[in-house]
């Protein structure tokens, strides 16, 4: 994703200023503080980013938690290559199958990082990036004298303070743009937040931009995998998971809640938090009795999250470079939207190899993910061909055994669409939407439901503001106002 490069030429959101709540204030470290007296114990659903940080903050204070995980694997959407994948890419750097950039060096998950002293590598997206249009392709400076493009660029740079309606998708808002121009759009506006443009809604989308208040910069992790990452810094809630245990019931009708997994293994607790993805939500797969609240629901249904496929392809030479500006982004390619040169920046020597860091979301993604992996990859490859006379072909790293297979293009995959406990990428506002959405999504139930996770973000005033829905910044500050919420119905009941 290539997210709001701009606020900080715009001068807003820069005051990034950590807010904390009294409990975690008056405290060294933000995450412990006294003990809270309760007998009970807290079952926590998904050990992602958000489950791992509320169930790591309540079990600071003395609480006990349980985490269930329905796969075999801690982080979610974020989720690192390891050794015993065995994968055919020869990257020196972390290989990311999900989340892979810290957006905001001052946002909260680039604080957390900087706490566990990982190393980082810092850019500014915009000049770096570059563009499909027209039969080629072009750099930010090239396209300076292009009136359409330049039109678009002022459009996605005001957007944020351009207050369109609620009712209105991205597309709507960009209809007076020329067609040369409409898939960049589409990359910056509709990719980068989670699905085509035609699906999201302007007004909600512009809000949770103008709102987020970390600075423009982006930073990766150059040597430490963000899996490993939260495994070290979340240690005491790694040791709470049960792994395989997917949740399908939450009776809260009595005092206790009854949480009852796949393998029809029933377990009662005080208070249960929700952090599984908007799409598990939504399809059903848990059920909840007495049902959920109505607004609750209504809500959800104005929240989307959509197919989301990731391709890693390596090259033996960089060949998308014209002059000595490296490239950071590629947007604007109809069959991958967002193309990220992973490479850049962390590779030693920096000039090879390099690796494409490809991500889909909306109806590409789900035409794509319909295909067998190797035509994914095909596609983008062809398109790649187009604009660049064959180079894509030519360079793209092969299996050597196999010289003559037409099938033997190095690649990974991962298909988030079909993981059965994610189904998608990340959850963004429909035409209609408000942030009063997320608010009903978060909001508790009973004192005994309460719900983290990136789609239950929204700006506090009591906490960061460093976040953004479908970020893992969001999805940590919806942990802290969660486990807010948790603690003050223990200690107001
Ligand atoms: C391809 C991709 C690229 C991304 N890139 C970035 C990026 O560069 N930077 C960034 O900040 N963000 C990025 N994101 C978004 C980021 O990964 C998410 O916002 C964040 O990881 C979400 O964390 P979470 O804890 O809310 O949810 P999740 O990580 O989805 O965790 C939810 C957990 O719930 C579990 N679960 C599901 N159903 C059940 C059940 N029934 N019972 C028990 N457990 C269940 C799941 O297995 C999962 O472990 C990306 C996302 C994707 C898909």
């Amino acid at each position: 994703m290539n997210r709001r490069k701009i606020l900080k030429s715009l001068g807003l959101g820069l005051s990034a200023g950590l807010v904390l709540p009294p409990w975690l204030s008056s405290c060294s470290n933000p995450e412990e503080g006294p003990e809270i007296s309760y007998s009970g114990t807290v079952c926590v659903i998904g050990a992602g980013v958000a489950g791992l940080f509320v169930a790591d903050i309540l079990i600071s204070k003395g609480i006990k938690v349980k985490i269930f995980e329905a796969s075999n694997r801690l982080g979610g959407r974020i989720r690192s290559a390891k050794f015993s994948d065995d994968l055919p890419l020869i990257a020196d750097f972390p290989v990311e199958y999900g989340a892979d950039v810290i957006y905001g060096s001052d946002s909260k998950w680039a604080g957390l990082i900087s706490l566990s002293g990982v190393p980082v590598v810092k850019f500014q997206t915009g000049a770096t990036d570059r563009y499909r249009i027209d039969d080629g392709v072009k750099t930010t400076a090239e396209l300076a004298a292009d009136t359409d493009f330049a039109a678009a660029l002022t459009f996605y740079d005001n957007f944020p303070l351009s207050s369109p309606s609620a009712g209105q998708s991205i597309q709507d808002v960009a209809a007076g743009f020329n067609m040369r121009v409409q898939k960049i759009i589409d990359s910056w506006l509709g990719n980068a937040y989670g699905t085509s443009y035609s699906r999201i809604g302007a007004g909600a989308l512009a809000q949770s931009m103008a709102e987020a208040e970390h600075d423009p910069e982006q930073v990766y992790a150059s040597q430490n995998s963000f899996e490993n990452i939260l495994i070290s810094r979340f240690s005491r809630a790694v040791s709470s998971i049960q792994y395989n245990r997917p949740v399908t019931s939450i009776d809260y009708s009595g005092e206790e809640i009854q949480v009852t997994d796949q393998n029809n293994q029933t377990e009662s607790f005080g208070k249960v938090i929700v952090t599984t993805p908007l799409s598990i939500l939504k399809s059903g797969d848990i059920t909840f009795s007495p049902a959920l609240p109505s607004v609750k629901m209504s809500s959800m249904n104005n929240l989307g999250m959509d197919a989301c496929v990731r391709m890693l392809i390596e090259f033996k030479l960089n060949f998308w470079d014209t002059d000595e500006a490296p490239t950071n982004y590629l947007l604007g390619v109809t069959e991958a939207p967002t193309i990220l040169n992973a490479s850049l920046k962390r590779t030693i020597p920096n000039d090879d190899p390099k690796t494409m860091v490809i991500t889909v979301y909306g109806s590409k993604a789900e035409e794509l993910s319909a295909l067998p992996d190797i035509d994914k990859v095909k596609r983008v490859i062809e398109e790649l061909d187009e604009v660049y006379g064959g180079k894509a072909t030519l360079n793209v790293r092969r299996d050597d055994e196999n010289p003559d297979d037409n099938t033997n293009i190095l690649f990974v995959v991962k298909d988030w669409t079909t993981d059965p406990f994610i189904k998608g990428g990340i959850s963004y506002p429909k035409p209609g939407a408000t942030m009063q959405d997320r608010i009903n999504l978060a909001e508790p139930v009973e004192s005994k439901l309460f719900f983290a996770g990136e789609a239950t973000y929204y700006t506090h005033e009591d906490f960061d503001k460093t976040g953004e829905p479908g970020t893992i910044s969001g999805a940590l500050i919806s942990a802290e106002r969660c486990a807010q919420e948790v603690i003050d119905s223990i200690v107001n009941a």
